[in-house]
């Protein structure tokens, strides 16, 4: 009994969240922190050096007034790198706010949101909070999107992610460009980890008005702690999403890191991406000599199907190593069909600490078997 209750004093009953808040899940996939952690795709190496630089010679005065309403300096810098106008530029408290604002922006209550599946798991309670209905549709067993099967739907938004989390797989070009010339709604890609691929569709900004690109600054530029995120896409979309996202959503130090790093660290992050690239290439390879299939990454991750993951996660956390166990992904490949959806989601990072994980999962596949 609540203490108001005891004291007597309110006999009417208690409150209660809106219904529909029980279907949704409260985002909790981590456990209690590990030696090695490649549970979350952050930037193992740390963060890039200018930013670092700048966050220790800020003044704490900057804390103790607002920051800047939209982050103009920072747009102003990511405009400089992608060749954009500020205005075509939204920030936000981590890519996750951007995504949230632009669903709320553009989905009207009641309406479907169509997903790729398995995707980002934040996507569909995003669409149940904005009042959308989730339409989770698989991919092809190419990793591709099903563009027929997502246009079916009569979806107001299309959630798109290349490279995938958590497949790590790139969508094909072909199969993103017929959407954005059948569909008539608003179609999210999120390229969260598109540094990783060197692969985006940025440049199709200027083709499309209904195209909205998701950029962080939590995965490559390894700034996951200051949650820093935003999305490109045409003036007119962009100024309804600042609307619905609100004034003051990026702190100061965020602001003033994140910047620092689009200006003075793409040398270091792009290096860091490499050395991502080369280590997820021999993390694949050494998976497959154990006789797994892990589905071909561009991204800074693999996901490789192995029987009862939930399990062999939790062995390999006794032994330190911290990685996402998935139970039930859409099978969409022979591998993931043999395991029922189980997979783990092996983080990558500076080669000890895979060659760690590794050991870790050796160990634990041999315990479950
Ligand atoms: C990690 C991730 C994000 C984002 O995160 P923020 O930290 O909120 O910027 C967005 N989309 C995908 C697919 C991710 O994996």
């Amino acid at each position: 009994m609540t203490d108001a209750r005891k004291a007597g004093a309110d006999t009417r009953a208690g409150i209660a969240p809106r219904a529909f808040l029980e279907s949704v899940p409260l985002y909790q996939p981590g456990d209690e922190p590990c030696a090695v952690d490649l549970s979350d795709n952050t930037n193992l190496w740390g963060a890039p050096p200018a930013a670092a630089r700048e966050l220790r010679s800020l003044s704490s005065g900057i804390v103790a007034r607002y920051p800047d309403l939209y982050s103009e300096q920072l747009r102003n810098a990511l405009a400089r790198h992608f060749s954009l106008r500020p205005d075509m530029i939204v920030t936000g408290c981590g890519s996750d706010d951007v995504l949230d604002a632009a669903i709320r922006a553009f989905g009207e209550p009641g309406s479907k949101l169509a997903y790729i599946d398995p995707t980002f798991t934040m996507i569909p309670t995003f669409a149940r909070l904005n009042g959308l209905v989730p339409q989770p549709v698989a991919l092809t067993a190419s990793y591709d999107a099903d563009a027929d099967g997502l246009l079916e739907q009569k979806a107001s938004i299309i959630y798109l992610c290349s490279p995938n989390n958590p497949t790590g797989t790139t969508l094909t070009r072909k199969s993103i460009e017929y959407v954005l010339e059948t569909f008539d709604g608003v179609l999210i890609i999120d390229e969260a980890y598109a540094e990783f691929a060197g692969e985006s569709v940025v440049d199709l900004l200027s083709r499309y008005e209904r195209l909205l690109v998701a950029r962080t600054f939590s995965k490559a530029y390894g700034l996951a702690g200051l949650r820093v995120g935003y999305m490109l896409g045409a003036s007119s979309a962009v100024a309804a999403i600042t609307k619905v996202r609100g004034p003051y959503k990026v702190t100061a130090a965020g602001e003033r890191a994140a910047r620092t790093a689009v200006l003075e660290d793409q040398d270091w992050v792009s290096a860091r991406a490499l050395d991502a690239v080369s280590i997820r290439q021999r993390l694949t390879a050494e998976l497959q000599a154990l006789g797994l299939a892990p589905l071909p990454s561009r991204a800074n991750f693999v996901l490789v199907p192995v029987h009862r993951a939930p399990v062999v996660a939790a062995a390999m956390r006794r032994r330190g190593v911290l990685v996402r166990a998935f139970g039930n992904l859409a099978p969409i490949d022979a591998a993931l069909r043999e395991t029922g959806g189980s997979a783990l989601r092996i983080g990558v990072g500076p080669w000890d600490q895979v060659a760690t994980a590794l050991t870790a999962l050796r160990e634990a596949l041999a315990e479950c078997a």
